[in-house]
């Protein structure tokens, strides 16, 4: 069978491809430290699983409105209110099966072939690949990390061509947890509203943040951005809900109408259970999302000074998220039994063969100096994970 040429450059996530394998090498009994985590390890709080298990028994089993329930629709637009100060009307949301597929629905709702997304690296695996499949061509910018992996207007504007469709803004950033501030934001924004390029912003991590970072939504700036911004967000992080598969975009009527019946063709909606849970979660009892953020602060804390002793080994701190991203790339050219590590994909291929320690290599987030380490894993498993790299990369010759 010939497959869709569309598909033919399509690689399946790295990141979910990792914590797979390292769930798979535990179950085989091997002692394996799985850094991969793009997930918390804590349970769903129980208020929001009762809300699910109400609407069970209730008998709430049906087909939802392809665009979502109200109820939780009216959720949404509360937290938009209290969290962001944005005005949303029901008509300017959309509840998705998780936001990875709020943003291919949007990508497949705004792109033409040959039309560019601009990208900045590093950039969440999955920007570039929903972008190729929607048709549109992913344009790479890079950052550095001595601008805390920040893109600045400047470079933003040189990207812009007549084809540019849109800009990615993913802040606090996976895989960086680079975060921008509102003064950085307003200054991208004036580029995209003088260009009409669309911005993406993906918000996921917005309530992990540290360091006393004060989170802000590029919509939130003023009106003109607002009309040019569709707002990415979901449960799945913030509520521990990765499987319960609940996202949502927020922007003009226009795009979230095309969504919206681009899901009643495909998905037909979310789960109508978990949209349940979801309102609950939204607007019950937040003292879970706190004790989560001040668990992460400290393995964070830890994680990036213990990253930071270890020889060779440079690590920017995180204002956000929950992930490390290391700079390993003085070991690079080193050799183990006659093996030599040429880049972050090698380094990978090393730590979980010799040290048993799973990590998602840099290149997969466009940028192979690195290594990205989660720490929604226990802060035990981070101890010993660090010191079999600390280890392996001694071995290095
Ligand atoms: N955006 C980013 C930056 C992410 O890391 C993730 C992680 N899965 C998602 C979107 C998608 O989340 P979900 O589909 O589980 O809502
Ligand atoms: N986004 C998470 C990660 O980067 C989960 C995996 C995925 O959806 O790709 O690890």
């Amino acid at each position: 069978m010939k497959l869709a040429e569309r598909l033919s450059t399509l690689k399946p996530s790295p990141t979910l491809a990792v914590t797979a394998k390292a769930k798979a090498m535990k179950a085989q009994g091997i002692d394996v430290v799985g850094f991969g985590a793009g997930e918390p390890d804590f349970d769903t709080p129980d208020n929001i699983k009762k809300a699910a298990i109400k609407a069970l028994d209730e008998g709430f089993t049906k087909y939802t409105p392809s665009g979502g329930i109200e109820d939780l629709k009216d959720a949404i637009i509360e937290k938009f209110k209290k969290d962001n100060s944005i005005t949303y009307e029901r008509s300017q949301i959309v509840v998705t099966c998780g936001a990875k597929h709020a943003i291919y629905a949007l990508a497949e709702a705004i792109l033409n072939p040959g039309d560019e997304v601009i990208i900045p690296a590093p950039y969440w695996v999955s920007y570039p690949e929903i972008v190729s499949i929607a048709g549109g061509k992913p344009v790479i910018i890079e950052t550095r990390e001595k601008d805390t992996f920040k893109v600045s207007p400047e470079q933003v504007k040189k990207a812009i061509t007549p084809k540019t469709k849109a800009l990615v803004l993913n802040s606090p950033s996976n895989p960086t947890g680079s975060a921008y501030e509102a003064s950085e934001l307003m200054k991208i924004a004036e580029v995209a509203v003088e260009k009409g390029v669309l911005i993406i912003s993906d918000e996921i991590y917005e309530k992990f943040v540290y360091d006393g970072f004060t989170f802000a939504s590029i919509a939130s700036l003023d009106q003109k951005i607002k009309d040019l911004t569709v707002v990415i967000n979901g449960v799945s992080k913030t509520y521990s809900m990765t499987g319960w598969r609940i996202g949502y975009a927020a922007g003009p009527k226009e795009i979230i109408n095309a969504i919206t019946d681009l899901q009643s063709q495909s998905t037909s909606n979310a789960t109508s259970i978990a949209q349940k849970a979801s309102v609950e979660a939204l607007k019950g009892p937040q003292d879970s999302v706190a004790t989560m953020v001040r668990e992460f602060d400290k393995r964070r804390k830890f994680m990036v000074e213990k990253l930071n002793s270890m020889p060779g080994v440079s690590c920017y701190n995180p204002k956000g998220a929950f992930y490390c991203f290391p700079n390993l790339s003085s070991h690079f050219g080193k050799s183990f039994n006659g093996k030599k590590i040429n880049g972050s994909s090698d380094m990978s291929t090393y730590l979980l063969e010799e040290a048993k320690v799973a990590v998602v290599s840099g290149d997969a987030f466009g940028s192979d100096e690195h290594i990205r380490l989660s720490y929604a894993i226990s802060a035990e498993s981070i101890r010993k994970g660090l010191d079999r790299i600390e280890a392996a990369l001694k071995n290095l010759r």
